[in-house]
């Protein structure tokens, strides 16, 4: 049953605002980014649930809004000079309605309870978009992988699996990476899991390709943000990428491979960033350089610059206030890939002035809300993230599908595969926010669509 949402009875709207507003917890700061990720997706589905009375007689909000279970644990491990070092440890498992938990492990130094609520929330309808059965979660530590050698990641690693192995398993929980774990720290990471359990199974995703992972999954995350906004670009009447100037933030896998991609379609991507600074290629960044330097150096970015003259490096301490310098800088499209609120309303503001049509988000909840309701408010076209990066994950499904049936994919039928969810993600969303009578909202889209596959399972599941 679709209903128009802008014609829900304004008390009752205004009595849910008040009820998501009490969901902030003030003595915890630590939650506010669980809370603006809350926030957003109750704010879409309100009119819904006001209307559609089996989501409340099954209190299917107070349910949704709490995990199933964290799981947190000390990690101890020896440092290059045999000293023991102590890191905290974490799994949220939020939601298996409809299937095993699934979301990536973030290696970083803010990592807490909060950031990885927030995270795995949104897993929860990200994975639902993507039509597959998985559930959502995340976990990680906030042992920071820079600067430290291969013996102490894979110290911390093992270290880490010694804990989590006991809580996952391939129809349970399967994790995979995020920012500061890679194919070095999912190699690591799996070949403890098999030492403990003797078992060689699909436990994570992401696994180099010579032992299981499958074709495509490092880039599937950047190219599948671009898949999506090329299809939301036509189906909004806009011009395609080709030709045109785009600005991308961050340096690390997702930003990578969007700017592979936008390169393949014969965009020029000119900028990227990463937590000290960001660079303004005039010409197109070079990318043989950049993975050259963040994958091979783990170099910080000003070296770029050494290399191209004519290229910009702009620290931190030179960012417009209360903004990030890639935003600045005029573009068609714009693709923060980075981390979460790296886009504010100051930033949003200059992308507007500049002409900007388009924005996707790469990274999770990289726009803050104000940003996204200056973007939307000047009619720019924007891909929420739970949609736009949506790829990364459908292709950890797909991963999980060959290690059940012991076989290997194609490239190509990877990225077909990959390009048809992209596809269908957009499509759905876009029709979505078309039979809710908000036409071109893709937030609201994503978080109806995925919120009713979610909700359905739940109430068919019983409690
Ligand atoms: P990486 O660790 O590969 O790269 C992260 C990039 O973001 C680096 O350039 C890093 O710079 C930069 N960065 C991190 N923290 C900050 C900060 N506080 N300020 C500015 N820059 C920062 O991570 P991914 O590319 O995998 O992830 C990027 C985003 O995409 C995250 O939000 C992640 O959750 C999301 N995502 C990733 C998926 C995947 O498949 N990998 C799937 C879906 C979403 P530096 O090197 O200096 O730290």
């Amino acid at each position: 049953m679709a209903i128009n949402l802008n014609q829900v009875d304004e008390k009752k709207l205004h009595k849910a605002k008040e009820y998501i507003a009490s969901l902030r917890n003030p003595n915890c700061a630590e939650d506010d980014v669980f809370f603006q990720a809350m926030e957003e997706v109750l704010l879409s589905i309100a009119p819904l649930y006001l209307s559609d009375h089996k989501y409340s007689e099954n209190s299917i909000v107070q349910r949704l809004i709490k995990p199933d279970r964290i799981i947190k644990f000390k990690v101890e491990w020896l440092d290059r000079n045999n000293k023991i070092q102590v890191n905290t440890g974490y799994r949220v498992q939020f939601n298996n309605a409809l299937g095993a938990y699934k979301g990536g492990l973030r290696f970083h130094p803010s990592v807490n309870e909060g950031v990885l609520k927030f995270l795995g929330f949104e897993q929860i309808l990200k994975n639902a978009l993507t039509g597959l059965p998985l559930g959502g979660g995340k976990g990680g530590s906030d042992f920071d992988p820079k600067g430290k050698t291969d013996f102490e990641v894979m110290s911390f690693c093992s270290a880490f699996m010694r804990e989590l192995h006991k809580y996952i398993g391939p129809r349970m929980d399967v994790p995979a990476g995020d920012i500061g774990v890679g194919a070095r720290e999912i190699g690591y990471l799996y070949g403890e899991y098999k030492k403990i359990t003797s078992q060689y199974e699909g436990v994570l995703t992401g696994k180099p390709f010579f032992f299981g992972g499958s074709l495509m999954r490092p880039q599937a995350t950047g190219y599948g943000v671009i898949y999506l906004t090329e299809k939301m670009l036509e189906l909004e009447g806009k011009d395609s990428l080709e030709g045109k100037i785009c600005t991308v933030s961050g340096s690390g896998n997702v930003a990578l491979h969007a700017i592979e991609k936008l390169y393949h379609i014969g965009a020029i991507p000119v900028t990227c960033s990463d937590s000290k600074g960001a660079i303004y290629d005039p010409r197109g960044v070079d990318l043989d350089l950049l993975k050259e330097l963040k994958l091979e150096k783990r170099a910080s970015l000003e070296e770029y610059s050494k290399f191209h003259k004519e290229a910009q490096y702009i620290p931190v301490s030179k960012y417009p206030k209360g903004g990030h310098a890639v935003w600045h800088i005029e573009c068609y499209a714009a693709f923060p890939c980075a981390t979460q609120n790296e886009l504010t309303e100051v930033d949003a503001k200059a992308l507007i002035k500049n002409g900007c049509i388009s924005v996707s988000e790469g990274a999770n909840m990289p726009s803050t809300p104000e940003a996204i309701s200056a973007i939307q408010g000047a009619g720019l076209c924007f891909a929420p993230a739970k949609a736009a990066n949506a790829g990364g994950v459908a292709v950890s499904g797909f991963e999980m599908s060959q290690n059940a049936q012991m076989i290997r994919w194609t490239f190509d039928k990877v990225e077909e595969e990959l390009k048809n969810t992209m596809v269908h993600i957009c499509t759905d969303i876009a029709q979505t926010a078309h039979d809710y009578g908000v036409p071109g909202n893709y937030v609201d889209g994503a978080n109806i669509s995925g919120f009713k596959r979610v909700a359905d399972a739940m109430i068919a599941e019983g409690i």
